[in-house]
């Protein structure tokens, strides 16, 4: 201040020495004017470039100034500095925010008070067929039109989620999205959006699953139901009795089966999976699987089915033996209950190129047309459903050997084409097959019979 003070009093008394000189004492005073006047247009230049940079608002840059201004300008750029850093951390903050926003498997939008989108993670976007910069002001209602959702927007109760099905053709978009608004500050909200396709579809599962068993239980009970009151009412032959009680039996055996094979998806489903420790022989498993598959084909089959078993290099497979036992005979009683007497059933193990052990059965049945193979090892899923039950199928055979060979690290797989027969295998992981040695390796036997 006192330099200012000092430069323009220097300018008075420049104007007035040089006006005193020139003329009186009146030019005097005219000087002094005129060096304040030329102080003030100085001045004024600098408060200019002052204001100028300014607008440009340009730190790098640097305006010749003194004095006042350029302490003023010192201090300027001093306050805009910070507050460049100030701006910048708020902006990393707001950047790392949005990250941990866009990170979430759950779908986020950020409207305005007018239910425009402010803001839209990735997630949200899928969800509901958005593009996550290009919709960013856009009004929400009019890009998600589901009517439920129109209603839900519209109104102002958003203690729910809604479901909704959002019409799109973009991929990975799902089918049913869960969706629930939760506003904040002055009227804005917060919609969090939820992939809810396989809740959904595992709810329609067990829906069926109940309707299913319930069916499968409710028949046979419908029978022997039906012969209990025929027993009460009517004065029978001891014959007749016998014959009625030997079909009531069937019936409970059929529930019996079912009831039992439902334990064993059940077990399948919530024990750990079997562990590497107990190796067992390949051949000693067939030959317990085979002769049960024996019996059943001279209870069920005239003639007997020719069964061949071709015998593959010895292994040792690692894994469950009551699961395996289960997942092998039910594929040989299948062959055997769809293949008509007297037809050829071959099987065995066999080691693969790529390593993997498979365990095969071939069968001249009629054969399964291609519609029906990726369906077949849903659970009640049948072809031939008046052939599954007269020979005691529950429909649960596939979906048990299914999830033995899932829970085996191994795969299930099925060739079939109409009246040529059909081919199942397990194939079992390199990690749980050993080759026995040559010494340890079983006797050659032919076991058709
Ligand atoms: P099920 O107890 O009815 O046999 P599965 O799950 O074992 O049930 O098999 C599902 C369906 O696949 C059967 O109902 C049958 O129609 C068909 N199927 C299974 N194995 C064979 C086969 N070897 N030949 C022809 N059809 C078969």
């Amino acid at each position: 201040m006192t330099r200012r003070l000092l430069e323009l009093l220097l300018m008075v008394s420049a104007g007035a020495a040089w006006g005193l000189v020139r003329s009186s004492a009146m030019g005097a005073v005219l000087g002094a004017m005129l060096g304040a006047g030329v102080w003030l247009v100085i001045d004024g230049l600098r408060a200019r470039r002052m204001l100028d940079w300014l607008n440009r608002a340009d730190v790098s840059e640097t305006p010749r100034l003194s004095g006042i201004w350029q302490e003023l300008f010192e201090r300027c750029l001093k306050t805009i500095k910070k507050l460049e850093k100030r701006a910048r951390s708020s902006d990393v903050r707001l950047t790392n925010f949005l990250a941990a926003i866009q990170a979430s498997p759950n779908g986020v939008v950020l409207l305005d008070a007018t239910g425009q989108i402010e803001w839209v993670n990735l997630t949200a976007a899928t969800h509901l067929g958005l593009d996550a910069q290009r919709d960013v002001g856009q009004y929400i209602q009019n890009l998600v039109r589901a009517p439920a959702f129109t209603s839900y927007l519209s109104g102002d109760d958003f203690r729910a989620e809604i479901q909704i099905s959002p019409v799109g053709s973009r991929p990975l978009q799902p089918s049913k999205i869960s969706l629930q608004i939760h506003p904040y500050g002055s009227k804005r909200k917060l919609m969090l959006t939820r992939d809810v396709t396989a809740l959904e579809l595992a709810e329609a599962m067990r829906r069926d699953f109940v309707a299913n068993v319930s069916h499968e239980i409710r028949t046979p009970l419908t029978v022997l139901s039906g012969f209990i009151e025929t027993l009460q009412t009517l004065p029978l032959e001891a014959a007749d009795q016998m014959k009625y009680l030997g079909l009531m039996n069937q019936q409970a055996q059929r529930m019996q089966t079912l009831v039992s094979d439902l334990l064993t998806l059940s077990r399948l489903e919530g024990s750990p999976v079997p562990g590497q420790g107990e190796w067992l022989s390949s051949e000693a498993l067939l030959s317990q699987a085979l002769s049960e598959t024996r019996a059943l084909s001279k209870v069920i089959a005239v003639p007997p089915h020719h069964i061949v078993w071709l015998p593959g290099p010895g292994f040792e497979i690692a894994g469950s033996k009551s699961e395996l036992l289960s997942a092998m005979s039910n594929l040989l009683s299948n062959a055997v209950r769809y293949t008509p007497g007297g037809g050829t059933v071959r099987t065995g193990w066999r080691r693969r190129q790529d390593g993997w052990a498979e365990f095969f059965v071939e069968d001249t049945g009629p054969g399964i047309s291609a519609e029906h193979l990726p369906r077949l090892t849903e659970r009640f899923y049948r072809v031939d459903h008046s052939r599954s039950r007269e020979t005691g199928g529950t429909g649960l055979g596939l979906a048990i050997v299914k999830h033995v060979a899932q829970r085996h690290g191994g795969q299930i797989s099925i060739q079939s084409s109409l009246g040529k027969g059909s081919t199942f295998s397990i194939a079992m992981p390199p990690t749980r097959v050993r080759q026995l040695k040559q010494s340890e390796q079983p006797a050659e036997i032919s076991h058709g019979n």
